[in-house]
């Protein structure tokens, strides 16, 4: 057995063991998780040698994916101690409101569901004065990637992001300035409407305002809890796709004291062995990620099995989001509405639902050209978070989430590449099987055709199989400022 080859069948056990425990804990069947005991039955995946040695493997993509993995897992591993210090501290930390204990992770959604503005913009204050509370070990953490990853020969972390993830953020950063441009007019006029339907004067609008315009409480009744699964398995039947009869895919729905609240999809065994766990509690938010999640799993599933672990399941997950925003965003389709959830009229809440999509590509963009500054000066970085978000947002940023609003290694990218590739798929979908794609099932066996290929092609690749000249906004850009 190669090198490589050895190399990959250690990474895929590490990643069902690891996967399982994450499982476990998150569907509420195992009291706390425990992840360091399999990171140190794995050391010698993550030693820095290996990462040397795959490093020089990078001139094919399957030793490409398995150094982009090793890289970044080789870092989480040396900033663990640190990350787990963080969250734990979030973890425990209470702030005192009205008499009573309130722990720090429940805050945010008290936010989203409290229709007085003062009260909202109290709540978020005492919220960001706990996350300012652990800056200074954030600021830690990300100068120690920032050296290590000179340590291993790259320019810097961003050059290291970008190379080993092919990002091409020179590209993207470019394509993202002109959504933001050519989206502002659009963004503006609704953003003043619609805090003017809460009651929010646009100079006094802050972020908490708009998590509770959002959370959309006046649609809940459109969006009911006993029709979650039911809209699931509909949808996906016309596709031509009987999730009663996909052995590998696990669909949890037992309530448990200690399960996520949130939906979930955890691909343990890819295909064989893929669990969408949810608690249901009905309304928009929580049909979204409901989907979300289901199209990651139906992604995860339906992959070839016979194909070398770093196509499953490494690559690039711009792909596994693409997927995922696919389904995600079926409500704001009024023919699925109808057909599936039987609602006539859905107009107004598919308008907050296209403004929020807006509003998270504007917040995703701008948090793109603010990390490529992070990721090369630390100082300045609190200012230019509060400037870059502001100008594209419009309303205040609360300077404290500076650090704790970034996700390692440019996953914004990947989450921005997913939309720009949603975007493009879906129109061909549409193009293809018409605007109820979803209710065809030669539309289900082109998805499962893709979903087939795992994460082995890029969505550039995808997107030229397609007839485009490859991954590009303006498909998006074009829909969101046509609103
Ligand atoms: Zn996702």
């Amino acid at each position: 057995m190669s090198m490589i080859e050895d190399f990959e069948q250690q990474a895929e056990a590490f990643h069902q063991e690891l996967y399982r425990e994450y499982y476990l804990a998150e569907a509420g069947l195992k009291e706390q998780l425990s992840i360091t005991p399999i990171y140190e039955r794995y050391a010698l995946l993550f030693g820095a040698d290996v990462v040397r040695e795959l490093l020089t493997l990078t001139n094919d993509r399957r030793g490409r994916y398995l150094a982009e993995w090793v890289t970044l897992e080789y870092l989480e591993n040396l900033v663990k101690g640190v990350t787990e210090d963080i969250s734990n501290a979030m973890r425990q930390a209470t702030v005192e409101w009205e008499g009573q204990h309130v722990p720090y992770h429940n805050l945010r959604p008290m936010i989203s569901n409290e229709p007085d503005m003062s009260r909202r913009h109290r709540l978020d204050e005492l919220e960001r004065e706990i996350t300012a509370s652990e800056n200074t070990r954030r600021e830690q953490r990300f100068r120690s990637l920032h050296d290590e990853a000179r340590g291993l020969g790259f320019d810097n972390y961003l050059a290291l992001c970008d190379q080993l993830r092919g990002l091409n953020l020179v590209s993207l950063t470019e394509q993202m300035r002109i959504l933001l441009d050519e989206t502002r007019d659009v963004f503006f006029r609704r953003l003043e409407r619609f805090l003017n339907s809460i009651e929010v004067p646009t100079e006094r609008a802050g972020t908490p305002d708009v998590l509770y315009l959002f959370r959309g409480r006046t649609f809940d009744a459109l969006f009911p809890k006993e029709a979650m699964i039911p809209a699931l398995t509909t949808t996906l039947a016309g596709m031509g796709i009987d999730l009663t009869q996909q052995d590998n895919l696990e669909l949890d729905i037992e309530p448990r004291p200690l399960k996520s609240p949130r939906a979930f999809c955890v691909p343990i065994r890819i295909p064989e062995e893929v669990k969408l766990v949810i608690k249901p509690i009905g309304g928009p938010a929580d049909y979204a990620s409901l989907l979300h999640e289901a199209g990651h799993a139906e992604h995860f599933s339906n992959v070839d099995p016979g194909m070398p672990f770093p196509f499953k399941r490494l690559g690039d997950n711009s792909l596994t989001e693409a997927y995922a925003f696919l389904f995600h965003y079926l409500p704001l389709n009024h023919h699925w509405l109808q057909r599936i959830l039987g609602v006539e009229d859905g107009g107004a809440y598919i308008k907050l639902a296209r403004f929020q999509r807006l509003w998270l590509l504007r917040r995703y963009s701008s948090k793109l050209l603010y990390e490529l500054e992070l990721h090369t000066e630390l100082e300045e970085a609190e200012q230019r978070y509060v400037s870059l978000l502001g100008d594209a947002l419009g309303v205040a940023i609360g300077a404290e989430n500076y650090l704790a609003d970034v996700d390692d290694a440019f996953y914004c990218a990947q989450y921005l590449r997913g939309w720009i590739f949603e975007a493009q798929l879906r129109r061909f979908l549409e193009n293809r099987f018409g605007a109820e794609w979803f209710s065809s099932s030669e539309a289900g066996e082109y998805l499962i055709s893709l979903w087939r290929q795992g994460q082995q092609f890029r969505p550039e690749e995808l997107a030229i199989s397609m007839g485009y000249d490859g991954l590009h906004s303006k498909y998006l850009a074009e829909e969101l400022a046509s609103m």
